[in-house]
Parts: structure tokens; sequence; C-alpha cells
């Protein structure tokens, strides 16, 4: 597959990537903020530092680069200049992300993953409706009663504070 961005253009994605406060994540944050959702960002004391966290309803939200991810799509693709390099870092934050969801699901978390080529204009209300719906169901579901269950490694007491800003 050809790869079509220049030095500079991919200068400027690469250094967006992995940095926080993205533009994908804003506009699932803002989306959540005006449905109502509340939330803190980048938790460090959770692996992975998710991006979106709701710890109510133990619930996390990344939203993830597609190239930096590694995501099965046609926006990933490798470069043609130090491709090797590239596929090595690239699958070792897959293996990362695979370890990262695996603790948080472990410890009883709801993971959620938003792709960016998910929020392109085409798609974007339609994966965000689809957000809205699936934390629904996680927040009806967490009301249920159920039997008293251990505190798992990553429970965070602190869970009254403020939320964060959008
Ligand atoms: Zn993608």
């Amino acid at each position: 597959m050809a790869d079509h961005m220049t030095p500079q253009q991919r200068h400027r994605c690469m250094s967006r990537i992995g940095s926080k406060d993205t533009q994908p994540e804003l506009l699932v944050r803002r989306w959540l903020w005006r449905q109502g959702f509340r939330y803190r960002l980048h938790d460090k004391r959770l692996p992975g530092t998710p991006d979106i966290v709701m710890h109510q309803f133990r619930t996390v939200i990344f939203v993830n680069g597609c190239f930096w991810h590694g995501h099965d799509c046609e926006h990933f693709r490798l470069p043609t200049t130090n491709t090797e390099f590239w596929r090595k870092k690239i699958d070792n934050n897959r293996r990362r992300d695979r370890l990262n969801r695996g603790m948080l699901k472990y410890a009883g978390w709801h993971v959620l993953t938003v792709w960016e080529c998910q929020l392109a204009k085409a798609t974007r209300q339609a994966t965000l409706q689809q957000l809205s719906t699936q934390l629904s169901t996680i927040i009806l579901d967490h009301f249920q009663p159920r039997p008293a269950t251990k505190p798992s490694p990553y429970t965070i007491g602190d869970t009254t504070s403020l939320a964060a800003e959008p």
C-alpha cells in the first residue's frame, strides 16, 4: 500500500499520536458531556491510562487513533520508510493495548473503544449514538441488584469528586 504522506504530514500526524486531548477524543468528550455523562480524564492509576473514565459505572473509554493503535481498517498504513521499525512499534502498541484491556476487564471494568475512523463525518453520529446506547446499557445493568463482590485491585476509592470539564 502506498504511503501518501509527506514527511511533514507524517510528523504532524505522529506528533499528535499518543498525545492527550486529540481531536477524536474531544469529539467523544463533548458528545458525552452534552448527553449528560460525567467522567474523569486520563486516569493514570488505571492500566493504559484510559482517556475517559466513569468510576461510578466502572467504565472506561479509549479513543484510539487508527495508526498508533494499529486498527485493522483502511486508515492504517505502515509507512514505506522504516517499515520494520514501525511494524514492531505498532505491534507492541497492539500487544500493550490488549494487555491493558485484559487487566481492566479482569478487574471488573467495562472497556469501550472508539476508533478514530468511526468518527469520520459519515459515521460519526451513528458511532456516538451507539456509544450512548452502550453506556445506557451498562448503567442500567449497574443498578441491577447483585451479590456483593470482592473489591478488585483497581478499585479507586474516590468516586464522588467532581467530573472534569469536557
Ligand atoms: Zn480505524
